[in-house]
């Protein structure tokens, strides 16, 4: 595991070198988003410890396996961090893979992880998690949330961006969109959700999958519009 840290708050800790979370530090301690593969609990454990803070939350940007595999480890590990994730992803953790009426009614796709913990809350677009914004952000999964610092314009983006290949070197890096696409619920709603995100101004870009970009803008814009000429749209 890796830990490297990104402006003045911000900790990625990796997995594999593929698989990201982050810790944030944030009133009262950290806050921790996205608890990585399962197995991942004593290297993220070791990465707070290093940082000398007490978890005061755990958030989570959507309920795939990666990103909530070591959710139950660290819920017992932290019995005091609340735990969110939004109302629509909640259901999937509880095992209801059931879509509502106005939604897109694919199948959900990617590693759908039923997990025993039940989260503290359930959040809606816009609450406030410390000082992260809850920024819905469907199509991955149709609860998929990403998180704007407020601070420092940081967009924890889950998997709504993904920076990497899996073997990008830093001179090749490029956002690529939607990604990981065969896990991607509705490609059409990820991509509005992707366009939302590339106008809140972000100064920096921390996906689930790749490096953390500065002054990623222009990439999120780009990677949108490249989007749009691949995603065939509903009929
Ligand atoms: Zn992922």
């Amino acid at each position: 595991m890796s830990l490297t840290q990104h402006g003045a708050h911000l900790f990625r800790s990796t997995r594999f070198g593929f698989f990201n979370s982050y810790l944030l530090r944030d009133e009262g301690g950290l806050t921790l988003i996205d608890t990585n593969v399962p197995g991942s609990a004593p290297a993220i454990l070791k990465a707070v410890a290093q940082l000398g803070l007490p978890v005061k939350r755990i958030v989570l940007t959507h309920a795939h396996g990666d990103h909530v595999g070591s959710l139950d480890a660290l819920r017992a590990a932290l019995p005091g961090a609340e735990v969110s994730i939004s109302a629509r992803d909640a259901r999937i953790l509880a095992g209801d893979h059931s879509l509502d009426a106005g939604e897109s009614q694919r199948k959900l796709k990617g590693d759908l992880k039923v997990t025993q913990t039940r989260p503290d809350r359930l959040l809606q677009d816009g609450d406030r998690v410390g000082s992260l914004r809850a920024v819905a952000t469907p199509g991955h999964t149709p609860g998929h949330f990403a998180f704007l610092d407020e601070r420092d314009g940081t967009l924890i983006a889950g998997d709504a961006f993904q920076t990497a290949a899996g073997t990008a070197v830093a001179g090749q890096m490029r956002l690529l969109f939607p990604f990981p696409a065969l896990a991607t619920w509705d490609a059409q709603t990820a991509m509005q959700s992707a366009a939302r995100l590339a106008e809140l101004k972000a100064q920096r870009l921390a996906v689930g999958h790749g490096a953390v970009l500065e002054a990623p803008v222009q990439a999120m814009r780009a990677a949108v519009a490249q989007a749009q000429r691949h995603v065939t749209p509903l009929t």
